[in-house]
């Protein structure tokens, strides 16, 4: 039998690379795809859709689903669009489905899909934030299996394999520092959207690579491993190392660090998470250490990349306040992309509009649910806006 998969957030990096390894273990031979997702690029939606035949291909944008029809005239490939078609693609019973939709817009399709009781391969961390107990729940509920993407949060689940997680002390989450790790202050606060998305490693869209020069993604991660390891945020390090070889560190209570080590290559989480719990051979890069030579480490300088105190301040508030965080950093990156605020600013925009919420009760909670993210979402943004109004480019 054909092993069903389905993928939010195909036409991206990595629905890309998901393809690309479906592609090479089989194809269609292997695989069964159930649904394919993806937002303004429909003609890239529809080749893979063809190349996979696809059960449905859905586009996040309404006003998209006609080029999307138009493109898959004669396929037998469904074609459908909006975030309601999206969610009614991920209640369709797959083994395997790819969560790696951009931003908030991921948490709903990821949600519906643990349902199933199959494996979520996590790309899209900003579900675990806004909504970790909520994920973690209908995993347990449903007997389904969450594997992490991030490269972080996939060396960390592999290092833990056969461990007991009460024995871990700590783990440490490796930043490459992104391409204003030697910067002076003064330099980054002119930096512009060019010199942002300019990542010194990794290869990826012009949102994550800016979030990766705001260390808002390691902020992101942060949370990400406390809400799906259930660490407490004090056993979370964050750890500067320019070369993005080793991902991250499980540090036991015996004294012992089990470091994973890897090339920049998305494929080899994409692949752990896709063959789990084999190790299919995958298509990456080896490391020959004796060419790469050093490894260096050092501490990330939280007074130029506030985003790190920020994400553990949110950690401490509980709540509601990860999907407030995570909102209110999509609204200012939205804001600096468009010019409306300098680099600075997206950090100060963030902390502005939790702290606004905070001290309105807004993030109090006992029991998240989805309503309550969404509400917390959309306020959040509000907030956030209202402080970039008050920004002007430094
Ligand atoms: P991309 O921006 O490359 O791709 C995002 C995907 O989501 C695309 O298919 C895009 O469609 C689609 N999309 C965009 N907006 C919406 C929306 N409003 N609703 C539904 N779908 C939408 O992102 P990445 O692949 O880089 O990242 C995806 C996720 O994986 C993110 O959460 C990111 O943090 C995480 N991640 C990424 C890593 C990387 O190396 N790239 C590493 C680790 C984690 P289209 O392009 O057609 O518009």
């Amino acid at each position: 039998m054909r092993r069903r998969v389905s993928i939010f957030g195909a036409t991206g990096s990595i629905g890309e690379n998901t393809v690309d390894l479906i592609r090479r273990q089989g194809g269609v031979e292997t695989f069964e795809t159930v649904a394919l997702s993806g937002g303004r690029n429909v003609a890239r939606l529809a080749e893979m859709a063809r190349e996979l035949r696809a059960a449905i291909a859905v586009t996040a944008f309404p006003d998209r689903l006609e080029e999307l029809r138009a493109a898959l005239a004669g396929s037998g490939v469904e074609a459908a669009a909006g975030p309601a078609a999206l969610a009614e693609a991920a209640d369709r019973p797959a083994d395997w489905t790819m969560s790696a939709i951009v931003g908030a817009a991921g948490l709903v399709p990821g949600l519906r899909a643990l349902a199933h009781g199959g494996t979520l391969a996590l790309a899209n961390k900003e579900s675990l934030v806004c909504a970790g107990p909520l994920m973690m729940g209908a995993a347990r509920r449903h007997g389904a299996c969450i594997i992490p993407v991030d490269s972080e949060h996939s060396a960390i689940f592999q290092a833990l394999a056969g461990e007991d997680r009460a024995r871990v002390e700590r783990v440490i989450i490796t930043a490459s520092g992104g391409p204003f790790r030697d910067w002076p202050l003064e330099r980054i606060a002119r930096a512009t959207v060019a010199e942002a998305v300019a990542h010194p490693n990794w290869d990826m869209d012009q949102r994550i690579s800016i979030d990766s020069a705001s260390m808002f993604n390691k902020a992101l991660e942060i949370i990400e491993a406390k809400e799906f390891f259930g660490f407490r945020p004090d056993q979370i390090e964050v750890l500067v190392h320019p070369q993005s070889i080793v991902h991250a560190l499980v540090g036991f209570r015996d004294g012992g660090l089990m470091a994973h080590l890897g090339p920049a290559d998305m494929r080899h989480a994409i692949g752990y998470a896709l063959n789990y719990p084999d190790r299919a051979a995958l298509p990456v890069e080896r490391l020959d250490l004796a060419a790469i030579g050093a490894l260096e480490f050092r501490a990330p300088d939280t007074a130029r990349f506030p985003a790190i105190r920020i994400a553990r301040s949110v950690m401490e508030t509980g709540g509601l306040a990860g999907a407030a965080f995570n909102a209110a950093k999509e609204a200012a990156l939205d804001a600096f992309i468009a010019g409306r605020i300098g680099f600075l600013d997206m950090a100060r925009c963030v902390e502005a509009a939790v702290e606004a919420m905070s001290a309105a009760g807004d993030l109090n909670c006992d029991t998240i649910d989805l309503d309550k993210v969404v509400q917390t979402d959309h306020l959040a943004r509000i907030r956030a806006e209202e402080a970039a109004a008050r920004s002007r480019p430094d």
